[in-house]
């Protein structure tokens, strides 16, 4: 893992993106604005999930109305994740015409592809940067290949086709999707906002592209970035592609926040890409939100299903556990679980975790191992397994992360 790349720190609400800041996870609502009861519910189900910001898309003058009203809510319910503003065609109106909207949100996302940048005049991003700055608050400028400034990209391919080796089209798209980023930080830091206001964003929607173009935002510039792909799609295929094209950034130390923008299946969950994101950062070594279970993927010398049971059900248990671990016991989340198939692997893995088990493979004795720091703790048989050994691991988180604990280790 390379170092973390040096950005400015920027302040969202209570929340800092950049600098030595932990990279924040964000997700964004996809219920209609103006309908205040079920964004308040979407909000507070991604907050509590672990999304440090919220966006939701302020499109309509309605959407405008209920934003100071959505905060409102969310602030009476307790839910502290500060509130991002998505503007597109008409933000300089919405933030114009509706100060308390403006006031409501911690942050606007602007694509300046379809503002006014890039036009014979950019009025309408100016408008939106002045309200920013007249309001300190920060700024994203997220660019969208999909939305891209086409006066733009028309100047870059012109300028491209009278090369003498002209470059391939996909690079000078790429290049365009760049300049747009850092020339629209540019005009907006020359219309009054200040520099430690400015987060950047260039979403395209396959990974390789995404690699190429942030490494070259990374390398222009020390603005914060937000990190993701677009479109990424629906359930396995947007996981592996976000996880794919971030996880070379982030290890490379590029990335001060991300999204994963996952499409739900009809009525499915929001929260599932608030959870990707925390599992991307955790499997990284770069946050920890839970307790991992390191479980083998079972194989002939499993036949039963019995292990993949257990496997579900002590990652099940640790789920239901988090909300009170988190304010019992500091430092839970570091916690690693092995639940294993065999001897082959069983014992050695589990010795590995925190708290592990072996499970009795096809044919083997049927006893089961327990592991604790590396020590074998007890060997457990027959039907209650499962429950004698969650109670031993509800003893040991206690004993290691308890306060008591956590005093006399200090
Ligand atoms: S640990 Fe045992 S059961 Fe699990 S995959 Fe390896 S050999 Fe198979």
């Amino acid at each position: 893992m390379a170092a973390r790349r040096k950005s400015i720190p920027v302040a969202v609400g209570g929340v800092v993106v950049g600098g030595a800041a932990p990279i924040v996870v964000q997700a964004m609502t996809n219920t209609d604005t103006a309908d205040v009861a079920a964004t308040v519910a979407q909000a507070q189900a991604l907050a509590e999930a672990g999304s440090e910001l919220v966006r939701v898309t302020v499109n309509t003058e309605a959407a405008a109305r209920a934003v100071p009203r959505i905060a409102e809510e969310l602030d009476r319910r307790g839910v502290r994740a500060p509130l991002v503003g998505d503007f597109h065609y008409n933000g300089h109106l919405l933030l114009t015409r509706y100060p308390e909207c403006a006031a409501a949100l911690a942050k606007y996302r602007i694509n300046p592809g379809n503002v006014s940048i890039g036009r014979k005049t950019d009025e309408n991003f100016r408008a939106m940067i002045e309200v920013a700055a007249a309001r300190g608050k920060p700024v994203r400028i997220g660019v969208n290949w999909g939305s891209l400034d086409q006066q733009l990209l028309a100047r870059l391919m012109d300028e491209n086709s009278r090369r003498p080796e002209p470059r391939e089209a996909a690079a000078v798209l790429r290049e365009a999707i760049v300049l747009s980023a850092l020339e629209s930080a540019r005009a907006a830091e020359n219309y009054g906002l200040p520099h430690d206001a400015l987060i950047l964003s260039a979403k395209v929607s396959a990974a390789p592209d995404l690699i190429a173009i942030y490494r070259e935002l990374a390398a222009a510039c020390d603005y914060p970035l937000h990190l993701g792909l677009t479109e990424a799609g629906l359930g396995m295929k947007g996981i592996v592609a976000s996880t794919a094209g971030m996880a070379v950034l982030l290890a490379e130390g590029i990335g001060d926040t991300i999204r994963v923008s996952l499409t739900p299946a009809p009525g499915g969950d929001r929260t599932e890409e608030v959870r990707v994101a925390q599992q991307i950062l955790q499997s990284l070594g770069l946050r920890h939100f839970a307790p991992q279970v390191s479980a083998c993927p079972g194989c002939g010398r499993t036949t039963s299903s019995f292990f993949q049971e257990m496997a579900g059900q002590i990652q099940a248990h640790l789920r239901a556990r988090m909300p009170e671990w988190r304010a019992l016991y500091p430092g839970v989340e570091e916690l690693r679980v092995a639940v294993m198939g065999c001897v082959v692997n069983g014992p050695g893995e589990s010795r590995h975790a925190d708290i592990g088990i072996s499970l009795p493979g096809t044919f083997e004795e049927p006893k089961a191992p327990v592991y604790v720091d590396g020590r074998l703790f007890r060997t457990l048989y027959g039907e209650g397994l499962v429950a004698e050994f969650l109670d031993i691991l509800e003893e040991y988180v206690a004993r290691r992360y308890g306060v008591a604990s956590g005093a006399a280790r200090a």
